[in-house]
Parts: C-alpha cells; sequence; structure tokens
C-alpha cells in the first residue's frame, strides 16, 4: 500500500506543529539537501505551454529516493474561482521503483517556496533587515509572511496588490494569527510605496506576461530582493536593468533552469549568476557589503519539493497510529501472475447483481 496525504492530512500535520516551525524545518532539510547537490539528477523542468498557462513536471533523484511535482500556473484562474498553482507528487524508492507516498503539494508547494525564499534571505539579506514589502497577496503570500517573521525576524510588511481585497484578505489572516501580534502590517496604495524603507522586497504576483513590478529607482542599496511570480517564458516581474544595476548579484537555483524561467531569461545566456548550492556549500561568496543589492531569482527547483514530500512522510512516521493508504500498487501472491491476482480474481467474485 502506498500513503497518501490529502490536504486534509497536511492541514493536520502542520497544525501539530505549527505553520512557522514546519516552514522553519522544511527549510533546513531543503539547506541539507542543496548541500548534496552533487548527489542528485538534475534536469530543467517539462514545461507544456498553452496561451493561459502552463502545466509542469519536475522529477528529481539521488542515490535512495525518487520525486517528481505535477503543477501548474494559470493566472486568470482566480477570475474563474480557481487556484492559479495547484500541485501533487510521488516519492518513490530508487530500489525497487515503488511510489511510497502520493501527496497533495498545493499547500505545500506554498510552504516549500516560503521555506525556501526566507533560507535564501537568511543567506543574503542584510542580519538587520526588519521591513519588507510583498508585492502580490494571493494564494502564496501568507505563507511568505510567516516564513519572514520567522526566519529572518521581519516586523513590519508593506503590502501592496492591484487588487485592493487580495490586500484585505492578507492583512485580515495576517491580523488572525497570534504569533505575528507584533508583525506592523503596512496596507500601501502602489508597489512604490511598498518598497519605501524596505529591506527586503518580496514579489510573488501573477500575470502571464513580461511585467514590471520592480524598477531601479525603487531599488535601494543593501536591499534583498525575492523574486517568486516569474518563472516561466515570457513572464517576470523585475525590469531587466534591475539585474545589471552596479552593487546587484544574482542568485539562482538551477541555472540551466533559471535561464529559461527565470527573471535572467531577459539577460544574456552568459549573465553571471551564483547558484544556490554553491553558496551553502561556501564556494561562492553572498553579501559582501552593506550595500550590495542581492536578488534570489526563485522559479522553485524539484529538489525543494523532493525536501517538501520526504518532510512530510517522516512527519507521517513521528505520528502515533494509521495513516492513509491506497491501493496504487497491486499486491500478488505470485508477482509473475498480474492477470491472475488482479482481474481473473475480481472476475472470480460474485457478480453484484441489480435488485429488482
Ligand atoms: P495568485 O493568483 O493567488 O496571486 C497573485 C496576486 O498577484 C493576485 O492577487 C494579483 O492581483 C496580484 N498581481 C498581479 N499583477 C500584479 C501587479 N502588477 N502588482 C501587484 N499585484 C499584482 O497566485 P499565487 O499562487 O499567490 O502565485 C503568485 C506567483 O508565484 C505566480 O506567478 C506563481 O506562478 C508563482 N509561484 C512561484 C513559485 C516559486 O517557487 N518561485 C512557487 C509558487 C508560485
Amino acid at each position: 500500500m502506498v500513503s497518501y496525504i490529502g490536504v486534509s492530512d497536511v492541514q493536520r500535520l502542520v497544525g501539530r506543529i505549527g505553520a512557522g516551525a514546519f516552514i522553519e524545518r522544511l527549510a533546513l532539510e531543503i539547506e541539507t539537501n542543496y548541500r548534496r547537490w552533487d548527489e542528485f539528477d538534475k534536469c530543467a523542468r517539462v514545461a507544456s505551454h498553452s496561451p493561459v498557462g502552463v502545466i509542469e513536471l519536475m522529477p528529481t533523484s539521488d542515490a535512495r529516493l525518487y520525486s517528481f511535482k505535477y503543477v501548474n500556473g494559470h493566472p486568470k484562474n482566480t477570475a474563474d474561482g480557481l487556484l492559479t498553482v495547484t500541485a501533487f507528487g510521488v516519492l518513490a524508492d530508487v530500489a525497487t521503483g515503488y511510489p511510497l507516498l502520493l501527496s497533495e503539494l498545493t499547500v505545500t508547494t506554498a510552504l516549500r517556496t516560503a521555506a525556501t525564499s526566507a533560507l535564501a534571505a537568511r543567506w543574503l539579506a542584510r542580519p538587520d533587515s526588519r521591513v519588507m514589502a510583498l508585492i502580490g497577496n494571493g494564494a502564496q503570500s501568507e505563507f511568505q509572511a510567516i516564513a519572514f517573521h520567522r526566519m529572518l525576524g521581519i516586523r513590519e510588511l508593506r503590502i501592496f496588490d492591484v487588487d485592493g481585497a487580495a490586500s484585505a484578505k492578507l492583512a485580515a489572516n495576517l491580523a488572525a494569527m497570534p504569533e505575528l501580534a507584533d508583525l506592523r502590517v503596512v496596507r500601501t496604495a502602489s508597489a512604490q510605496e511598498a518598497c519605501l524603507g524596505a529591506d527586503i522586497v518580496t514579489t510573488v504576483t501573477a500575470d502571464k506576461r513580461n511585467a514590471v513590478i520592480l524598477t531601479p529607482p525603487m531599488v535601494r542599496p543593501g536591499m534583498h530582493l525575492n523574486a517568486v511570480g516569474g518563472d516561466c517564458p515570457g513572464k517576470t516581474e523585475l525590469h531587466a536593468d534591475v539585474l545589471s544595476m552596479p552593487d546587484a548579484r544574482v542568485f539562482v537555483e538551477f541555472a540551466p533552469q533559471s535561464r529559461i524561467e527565470g527573471e535572467i531569461q531577459q539577460m544574456p545566456a552568459d549573465f553571471p549568476v551564483t547558484e544556490f548550492a554553491d553558496l551553502v556549500r561556501h564556494r561562492s561568496p553572498g553579501r559582501t557589503t552593506a550595500r550590495d543589492i542581492t536578488i534570489f531569482d526563485s522559479v522553485g527547483f524539484a529538489l525543494e519539493d523532493y525536501s517538501a514530500l520526504h518532510f512530510l512522510y517522516a512527519l507521517l512516521d513521528e505520528e502515533a497510529g494509521e495513516h492513509r493508504k491506497i491501493d496504487l500498487v497491486p499486491r500478488l501472491a505470485d508477482p509473475k501472475d498480474l492477470y491472475g491476482g488482479t482481474l481473473a480474481a475480481g472476475a472470480r467474485r460474485p457478480a453484484l447483481r441489480r435488485a429488482g
């Protein structure tokens, strides 16, 4: 039997330890796995584009475990009452090829994206960062706020969205979290105003075009930019000139994928970037002065989903009692008798007769 984690299971597992602690523990697992970078099979994700969105597969493996995620990105979905991003994924045993876990990854993607963002900022932002602009107040935004409050010590959040209702929703959700009681939330009238006085700027908007959320005049010396929403060809958030500002350095997850999908798709193929794995393995420096502008050009990489699936699987183990399992793979007395152990066995069962 294959373990199964649905949305209600994630609610229970996260609820047991709290969203902030869950994100912080997941960030540690992600960091540990980025340190093992050379042990992973890596490829850019396989994308199927349509005029309104994208559906992607994200596989990776090490010698022990294999994982993949199915994920979509459809920015216009919310107008029809649907999520922009949904996902699910599988963790499998490399030794047998058998799936171990089938899990929802929609909520989990928001958790792992926030964990990765805050982890990168812990390596790159100025340690005295306390004020963050959060531009784009949709599905991912609360998770980003929780992660940066917990892991970076952000105490003022300056929020903006072109949709005022999204900002109102974010402010109300944050106000209802007792653990964020010391977080001051300031609603602003524009992205420019949100950036005023910010140490960190997170952009997490959804729009299927080369949007210009940040321009060079909005970026101050010493800022850390966490660019999350640009993650597809033709879908970016930063003006290209931001990337080439003096003192700016760009950090990516997996360069071959980021050059296709990230903010750096706007730059020449040899534009210099540093992979996050080189940062955590101390092979490349991060921020070198308080005036550096550090840019985390996030697109989301399969290793983060591998980490999330493994983390969820381990949390199931910590729980006393049985968790849900599904018969995704046949269990056979004779592994060569697939027919006999499944269809023939079904045919031998007494046929159900319709009443009347
Ligand atoms: P969402 O549709 O729920 O929210 C996006 C918000 O952006 C909406 O409220 C929208 O009104 C706002 N917005 C659009 N254009 C804007 C603009 N010009 N200025 C300010 N706000 C604007 O989407 P979501 O699930 O929160 O995802 C946000 C983005 O993050 C998507 O583009 C998604 O693809 C991306 N994403 C990236 C990663 C990653 O790992 N990098 C992971 C998950 C999602």
